[in-house]
């Protein structure tokens, strides 16, 4: 199941930037987290007490097919820490080497670790599952990456980010045993997950049923939250996908500016597009079928588990209706909003216009406003002028809001409060990872902390911070690292 090892040691750890709730809640003190102590354990030059270092052995299927044996190939282990919020497994990202490194160097780049601890942070405060960051820290050793893959290799600064979450565990844990046969280490590893994550199981008699349904419906919940936000992850295969349906493993993940349901961030997925915006319900639906092949043995119930995965797509298309009324402002059902979404989502492709903009901005358009009120309101959502056929075609869309609204018996305060609390202001846009990028990889880190601090409060008007609620500028478009990321990290 796993493999001891040792964090390679690195040349010269320097910490870059920590985050203060996640070191509170692991009751680390602010004066041991600014020690150089704590970036020599954040780095694993140093081990803390009790600490046994190890890497995991999982497997998964990637874009599509049986990719056998993975592992933590750059993952170490410190070790659990025992919080008032239950266990937190610590995880060096990049400390060097695992026996699951196949040919890869264990490392990570400065670069793709910025955009880790950014990521995993901001997906925290927008409320979304999440593994989270507890430090960025760099190594002072050169990691030679060729980003897109095209022989133009070049040295990067080398780091690491230590992350944080109740389990690592992932469906390829299950499944690399499945594979082989091992019902013995399937079922330890089942039993393990059960006691501690989901112990109010341990009981019953169809234990690995209800844990299968319990994983499918986290797992439905956190792509709610990923299409609410505009988070695309690049990447689910079957090893990305956590146990406890939390979001792991940022890698060229990307935020969707232009609303575009057939937008991946991810270039080695260009040629399908398997893991685009749009398709992360039924890729989750494909990785929950994976996950049921894999513990078929402990629960030889061909029908239910069938029954479990099918019902993933109708929990989904109701818990994602819940939340377009949400994302909307319309709190009494409607059997007319089907229709209503139908053509919202017609408009939104319709011309570009930016997805977090327009959600925020609808909030201040009432049943009584007028055509004049609505587009001032709504321009700022869109990346060209709206000329007079692309008003009138929106519009008619807002005709019908605008009635939709009226049936509401919501107060106008009310209802801004609400949808502000789930249509963010701020998130995490590519662009603004890759100005941070840039100013740390010279060493400034300003921008780096600016942006975390921002991302603390997504859902707040922060006046100072308005410079950050805007589109996507127009030399972003096509930029690598802005537009398109490739996996090389
Ligand atoms: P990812 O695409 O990052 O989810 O990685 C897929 C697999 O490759 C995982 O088993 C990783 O641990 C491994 N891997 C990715 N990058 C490296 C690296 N630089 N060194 C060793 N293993 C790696
Ligand atoms: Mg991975």
């Amino acid at each position: 199941m796993l493999s001891y090892v040792m964090p390679k040691g690195m040349v010269q750890p320097q910490l870059i930037i920590y985050s203060k709730e996640v070191a509170d809640d692991l009751l680390l003190s602010p004066a041991f987290c600014e020690s150089q102590a704590f970036a020599d354990v954040m780095t694993g030059n140093e081990l803390a007490e009790g600490s046994r270092p190890y890497a995991m052995c999982y497997g998964g299927h990637q874009f599509g097919h049986w990719a056998g044996q993975l592992g933590d190939g750059r993952a170490i282990n410190l070790g659990e820490i025992k919080t008032d919020n239950g266990l937190c497994h610590l995880q060096l990202k990049g400390a060097g080497p695992t026996p699951y490194s196949r040919s890869a160097d264990g490392l990570a780049v400065l670069r793709s670790s910025v955009r880790e601890f950014l990521c995993s942070e901001a997906m925290y405060h927008l409320g979304v599952p999440t593994t989270r960051a507890l430090s960025l820290t760099l190594t002072g050793e050169k990691v030679l990456r060729d980003v897109m893959y095209d022989g133009n290799a070049a040295y990067e600064k080398g780091a690491v980010v230590c992350r944080v979450a109740p389990s690592f565990i992932r469906f390829g844990n299950f499944e690399i045993f499945a594979s082989r046969n091992d019902t013995l280490t399937l079922k330890k590893q089942a039993d393990y997950t059960i006691s501690i994550h989901f112990s109010h199981l341990v009981d019953r008699e169809d234990k690995y049923l209800a844990w299968f349904s319990e994983v499918s419906e986290l797992t439905c919940d956190m792509i709610v939250h990923w299409q609410r936000v505009g988070f695309v992850h690049g990447v689910m295969n079957t090893d990305n996908m956590s146990i406890l349906g939390i979001t792991i493993d940022f890698g060229p993940y990307g935020w969707v500016d232009a609303y575009d349901p057939d937008w991946t961030p991810n270039t080695t997925d260009l040629p399908g597009k398997r893991y685009r915006f749009g398709n992360q319900p039924m890729i989750a639906q494909w990785n929950i079928l994976k996950l049921a092949n894999a513990i078929y043995p402990l629960a030889p119930e061909e029908d239910k588990l069938k029954d479990i995965v099918q019902q993933f797509k109708s929990r989904y298309t109701e818990k994602f209706h819940v939340m377009m009324m949400q994302k909307t402002g319309l709190y009494h059902k409607d059997p007319e909003d089907q229709h209503l979404f139908n053509h919202l989502e017609q408009v939104l492709r319709y011309t570009e216009t930016d997805m977090t903009i327009f959600f925020r901005q609808l909030a201040l358009v009432n049943h009584d406003s007028t055509d004049v009120d609505i587009i001032r309101i709504i321009h700022p959502a869109y990346y060209e002028p709206l000329s007079g056929d692309k008003s009138t075609y929106i519009l008619s869309w807002f005709h019908k809001y605008r009635e939709r609204l009226a049936k509401e018996k919501c107060n106008l305060n009310e209802r801004i409060q609400k949808m502000n609390a789930v249509n963010p202001k701020y998130v995490l846009r590519n662009y603004m990872a890759q100005l941070a990028i840039d100013e740390a990889d010279k060493g400034h880190y300003r921008l780096l902390n600016d942006l975390y601090t921002l991302l603390k409060k997504p859902y707040e008007e922060q006046p100072h911070n308005e410079k950050w609620y805007a589109r996507r500028p127009d030399w972003a478009r096509e930029k690598i690292g802005c537009s398109m990321l490739s996996c090389s990290s």
